[in-house]
């Protein structure tokens, strides 16, 4: 048995989205001059890895604690759209941090293997870029057509390698997954020590097929129990040997 951890490190030097709060972590207390350590935590929800819970855009949306435990555990499909986008995205450079076109929409057709009641990872690759000038402003996002069919399969949550499911500046795809009752996880990481980057002749699947693995894939999305609409979390896989 393995896990890794797909969660970033919450600390006061990491990026936060442009316009949130920053995440402000200190010690009131220090067990070197003090008896004990006592720290506080000033932050926004949405930092780091995080939960959007329906209740984010939505005032009758579930929030984070009204979503079950186990509606944050399992198998996932893992949609695997990194390869694709290095190739329609015009640009060779783009995982070195100095590109500054825009990222790329993400088609329906990525999630054709995608079945009724998956948790839906998507591999974008972009999480190369966190702690980047472009990382919230440039990523890859889903299309409208994508939204709405994953709305259609009625998927229970979507995970992402990047800030957003959105274009920057925009919130359409928030407001039809989550109108949906389908949560979203952003800012993944480690995606590509379950799923290796493929070289450039490697054009088979895009889709981690368990059955052809000898391995099981289990992954756990473990949101604080807030009453509200979203979540710093724990993501992590645990890769069980068959
Ligand atoms: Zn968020």
């Amino acid at each position: 048995m393995k896990i890794i951890d797909l969660s970033q490190t919450l600390s006061s030097e990491m990026p936060v989205f442009p316009q949130d709060p920053d995440f402000l972590l200190k010690e009131i207390l220090n067990s070197k001059k003090d008896d004990f350590t006592i720290s506080v935590l000033n932050t926004g929800l949405h930092v780091g890895t995080h939960l959007d819970a329906p209740y984010h855009f939505y005032s009758k949306g579930r929030k984070v604690l009204e979503i079950t435990l186990n509606e944050f555990m399992g198998p996932v499909k893992m949609v695997d759209v990194e390869n694709s986008l290095r190739k329609s995205s015009s640009i060779s450079n783009s995982y070195t941090g100095i590109e500054t076109d825009p990222g790329v929409a993400i088609k329906a057709s990525a999630f054709k293997n995608v079945k009724k009641g998956d948790i839906v990872v998507l591999k974008t690759g972009w999480s190369l870029k966190w702690g980047l000038k472009n990382y919230f402003t440039h990523n890859h996002y889903l299309s409208q057509q994508a939204a709405n069919f994953l709305v259609k399969k009625e998927i229970r949550g979507l995970a992402i390698d990047g800030p957003s499911t959105d274009k920057f500046g925009e919130t359409i795809i928030h407001k039809i997954l989550l109108s949906n009752d389908i949560w979203i996880v952003e800012n993944l990481k480690n995606l590509d020590l379950i799923l290796p980057s493929k070289n450039e002749e490697e054009t088979n699947s895009d889709n981690y097929d368990d059955n052809n693995n000898n391995k099981s894939l289990e992954f756990f999305f473990i949101p604080l129990p807030l009453k509200t609409e979203a979540s710093p979390i724990r993501a992590f896989v645990r890769i069980n040997e068959k």
